[in-house]
């Protein structure tokens, strides 16, 4: 998606201002296992440096179990504070993730067909998981992380300096010297990381493709395409990952290096000052601790920029999908006089991502309340693109659609779409019971008018036959049933809403014809009163309707009853030919 302005403008990091108290804590908490950890070593040097003093041991023994005990009542304060830190740090970065995600995915939901189609599912489905656990994780080493390394970085030198000045030579050698290698990183990752994200898309969205269509995979045995295709996919994924590892492989061992050579230097600096008399032997084994402390300090403000650098990759993917507005927008009226009827009005319309070519043009005419309409054309002709500006799924591109005589822009878009039921050309079967699929859109609907309804579809023949009747579960997309048994679900799912507008696209193809006469039977004599819209390719199932509409590349021929139209219009004349010829269709 390109970027605009508004991508910029949302901060995710007022996701964390709910928990803005854990966000507080958990630093503090921190500073608490610091301090702790950094009295540690010249508590411990105390017990080395009286142990070697050459005293009695009964005359070391209180200062050595003074500050044994003391060492150990800090570990315990320490570890307390470390848990809670760990713990407060959690919850602030689980729950700013999760706020995140659903945000992300009430987002997704908002979208716009076309918009959606654009992102694509695979990299949807990345933005809303992988992107998401990306900027969790930041926000949890950030919290941890900012507090501890700067104190440990200060409060280490500070510490070190006061043992002897003279260690301070090896500071101002190796600090430097691993900042270099931190920002070379902070310099070169993020690209890295950004192109990680887009293979990962790529992965995610062929593996999508595939098992949604695993059957047509099979079907044209085309496995060893289709697995080459995931191999090069993921290949790329792998070597981008690689040469993020690359860059880190080098980074670390560079960092732990100069920390090793920096506290054989202390302990050298610390044995020539100690046989000068100048220093005691326990606090050379302190400023040998307190380095490693200081140069891991370094290290964690690595990982901070390195899990930053990931992360800025992940957040322009989860700002773009926020602040991507949806472009079909609804108004404000909510209530009209008219009902059932539709308009289209000089209708043009061009698919927005596409070429520009006009796959409607000036259609205009008009559909009264109660009135069955068919559409009839040839495939590509432009049927389900018209019937899709009725609920708004598309926007015209020129001319107005109206429904109940109000635009359909001006319509709130939930209650135009409730007043209509769009039963797709191609059924979607989610996974649950026929029950739950058939409820889809009424899930307060009672038994009886589901079974009313399923009646009206023809699905009670075949769902009383069932053991578990309306309870069967239905595999995902409906695998486990015929493409007909799909089709009359989704029709009864239509009917159930009792809407005052359904919208049938070509969606009785896989019924026989006696079948295909019973639901449209049923449809008239149980939804009475209700406007039809039937898209269909068998002038049989056409013939019946008060008026059909014959389409031909994306212009309207004509619009008349069946027997007028088999006087006046050629297409239509043409169309009963073919199937006539057939013979047996009709
Ligand atoms: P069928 O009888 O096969 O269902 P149809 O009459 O319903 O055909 P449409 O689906 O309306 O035809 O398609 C009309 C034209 O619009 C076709 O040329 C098709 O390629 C194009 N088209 C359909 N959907 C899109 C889309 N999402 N983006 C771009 N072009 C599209
Ligand atoms: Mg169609």
């Amino acid at each position: 998606m390109k970027k605009n302005k508004k991508v910029k403008d949302i901060k995710l990091i007022s996701y964390l201002k709910p928990y803005w108290i854990f966000c507080l804590l958990s630093p503090l908490l921190m500073a608490g296992e610091v301090l702790m950890d950094l009295v540690q070593p010249s508590l411990m040097s105390k017990i080395v440096n009286e142990s070697i003093s050459g005293k009695e041991f009964s005359q070391i023994l209180p200062t050595v179990v003074s500050n044994g005990l003391l060492m150990l009542f800090l570990v315990v304060i320490g570890g307390f504070c470390g848990a809670m830190s760990a713990y407060t740090a959690g919850v602030a970065s689980e729950r700013f993730g999760d706020d995140l995600r659903k945000d992300g995915f009430r987002k997704v939901m908002s979208l716009s067909l076309q918009q959606t189609d654009k992102f694509t599912t695979g990299s949807l489905v990345t933005r809303l998981t992988n992107d998401i656990v990306a900027l969790r994780d930041l926000v949890m080493t950030v919290l941890r992380m900012l507090i501890r390394a700067p104190m440990f970085l200060i409060g280490g030198v500070v510490m070190c300096l006061t043992l002897d000045v003279s260690f301070g030579y090896v500071m101002l050698a190796s600090i430097p010297l691993q900042l270099v290698v931190v920002v070379i990183m902070v310099k070169y990752s993020p690209p890295l990381f950004s192109k990680v994200q887009k293979r990962l898309d790529r992965v995610n969205s062929v593996v999508q493709e595939n098992v949604s269509g695993a059957r047509v995979v099979k079907a044209y045995t085309n496995e060893p395409y289709e697995i080459s295709r995931f191999d090069a996919a993921n290949s790329a994924y792998r070597d981008q990952n690689l040469k993020v590892l690359k860059l880190f492989a080098l980074v670390m061992p560079v960092l732990s290096i100069v920390m090793n050579i920096a506290v054989v230097a202390i302990i050298l600096i610390g044995g020539y000052r100690a046989e000068a008399q100048a220093i005691n032997v326990g606090d050379v084994m302190a400023a040998a601790q307190y380095i490693t402390r200081v140069l891991m300090a370094v290290m964690m403000v690595s990982h901070i920029f390195q899990q930053t650098s990931r992360a800025q990759a992940s957040a322009s993917r989860v700002r773009e999908v926020l602040s991507c507005e949806p472009v079909i927008l609804g108004g404000c009226i909510k209530e009209s006089p008219e009902k059932g009827t539709v308009r289209f009005e000089d209708v043009s319309f061009a698919y927005p991502e596409s070429s520009g070519a006009e796959v409607l043009s000036h259609i205009t005419f008009e559909i009264k309340k109660g009135e069955t309409v068919a559409i009839i054309g040839s495939t590509g002709c432009g049927k389900t693109s018209l019937v899709n500006l009725i609920p708004r799924f598309y926007d015209a591109s020129k001319g107005k659609v109206f429904v109940d005589g109000v635009d359909v822009k001006e319509w709130d878009t939930e209650v135009l779409r409730r007043k209509i039921s769009f039963v797709l050309q191609k059924s979607e079967l989610f996974s649950g019971t026929i029950r739950d699929n058939i409820t889809i859109g009424s899930e307060n609907a009672d038994d009886e008018a589901v079974l009313c309804a399923a009646e009206i579809a023809q699905v009670d023949s075949f769902v009383s036959q069932m053991p578990n009747k309306y309870y069967t579960y239905v595999a995902e997309k409906g695998a486990s049933l015929s493409g007909g048994q799909k089709q009359r679900i989704a029709i009864a799912r239509g009917v159930l809403r009792r809407p005052e507008i359904i919208i049938f696209d070509d969606s009785t193809s896989a019924l026989d014809l006696s079948t295909e006469a019973k639901v449209q039977k049923g449809i008239r004599e149980g939804l009475e009163g209700t406007t039809v819209i039937m898209i269909a390719q068998r002038i049989a199932s056409v013939m019946n309707a008060d008026r059909i509409a014959v389409i031909d590349n994306g212009t309207l021929c004509a619009f008349d009853t069946h027997e007028n139209l088999l006087k006046t219009c050629d297409t239509y004349k043409d169309i009963y030919a073919s199937q006539m010829k057939g013979g047996s269709d009709i």
